[in-house]
């Protein structure tokens, strides 16, 4: 990507290479947690691979490699906002959330370390990392092959996130995952792997330790507003029948009952925007469908009410957001299913 022109930087800080915002680990908000997930790392005995942290576009392991990249915007909270803003999903709100991202790349970095992933045990479990990688994938969801970590059934992406997450399981403090699977024989099965196989490395050196970065910080020629404009994603088509789905929702909200009601009536495409945030998230959780798909549907809709005068009575609030939300959870469901066929 082009440098901006400094003449027409300004002192728009989005319009700054991102390698000339300053932003670094040190005395930012990730810094107590990567001390933190560092302790973790010790109480589940893993004292010989100890991964390189950077900061980068997202989270991601280079494979060969033990150092763990974390998205530049998780160092400043007005990164965060204004990815939360663009994008409509951080990977990595708080403590809780960064920590359970590490974990998950912390599976990358052993895998590479200790090149497991060359073994017959683990190709038998998790399958052959030359498997096709799709970002995006038909999900299976509630399926007792899988463990369940980060949102979206990541672990069905790909047998080196299968590891990942089944690692990350493995390593979450306060997890019981004998019980948590014990109805998911496959999962379980995977799961004692792992326990196995991290007793037995505990006092094995790693074979591999290179620490490469891929487009660390300081690397980063292009301006947050850049970054953001190379994220747009080609919008689907949208299916059919969704003005009448969004009719019949609010007739029958206002429907006669509701219509002897003198209760103020709120606008269906203003509640459909107080949603957003909310909805792409958990849709991406349950189904698989990504944030960046949701949200043009969302605004489809929100433009489709606005456009219909939808209206709702505003004690019916809670039955609204609860018909919008299985709405949009189905389509969403169903657009997942046609695009990745079986
Ligand atoms: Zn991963």
């Amino acid at each position: 990507m082009p440098a901006p022109d400094p003449h027409e930087q300004g002192l728009d800080p989005w319009a700054l290479p991102i390698r000339d915002l300053g932003l670094a680990i040190a005395g930012s908000p990730l810094e107590p947690i990567l001390e933190e997930f560092n302790a973790e790392l010790s109480r589940v005995g893993i004292h010989r691979v100890r991964p390189r942290f950077y900061l980068s576009t997202e989270w991601g392991v280079c494979e060969g490699t033990v150092a763990i990249a974390i998205p530049f915007y998780l160092a400043r909270p007005d990164l965060m906002a204004l990815h939360a803003d663009r994008i409509g999903h951080v990977e990595g709100v708080g403590r809780a959330d960064v920590l359970r991202y590490l974990r998950h790349e912390m599976g990358h970095v052993v895998n590479y370390a200790h090149e497991l992933f060359k073994t017959d045990e683990w190709v038998e479990l998790f399958g052959s990392m030359d498997q096709p990688y799709r970002e995006e994938f038909r999900v299976e969801p509630f399926s007792r092959r899988f463990v369940r970590h980060l949102p979206g059934w990541y672990a069905q992406k790909h047998p080196d996130e299968d590891w990942s997450e089944t690692f990350a399981v493995w390593m979450t403090p306060g997890i019981d995952w004998h019980a948590d699977y014990v109805d998911g024989p496959e999962a379980l099965a995977k799961l004692q792997y792992c326990d196995r196989t991290m007793t037995a490395l505990a006092d094995r050196d790693p074979v591999v330790t290179a620490e490469a970065l891929h487009q660390d910080v300081s690397e980063l020629d292009f301006s947050v507003r850049e970054f953001y404009r190379s994220q747009s994603f080609e919008p689907d088509p949208f299916p059919a029948g969704l003005d009448v789905a969004l009719r019949s929702i609010f007739e029958d909200l206002g429907g006669p009952e509701a219509s002897l009601t003198t209760a103020p009536r709120k606008l269906t495409s203003g509640l459909i925007t107080r949603l957003e945030r909310d909805l792409v998230a958990d849709v991406y959780r349950w189904t698989g469908h990504v944030p960046e798909r949701t949200r043009p549907l969302l605004k489809h809709l929100a433009e489709r009410a606005e456009q219909m005068a939808l209206v709702y009575p505003e004690p019916n609030e809670t039955a609204a957001v609860v018909a919008l939300t299985t709405l949009v959870t189905t389509v969403a469901m169903n657009l997942v299913l046609q695009r990745n066929p079986a």
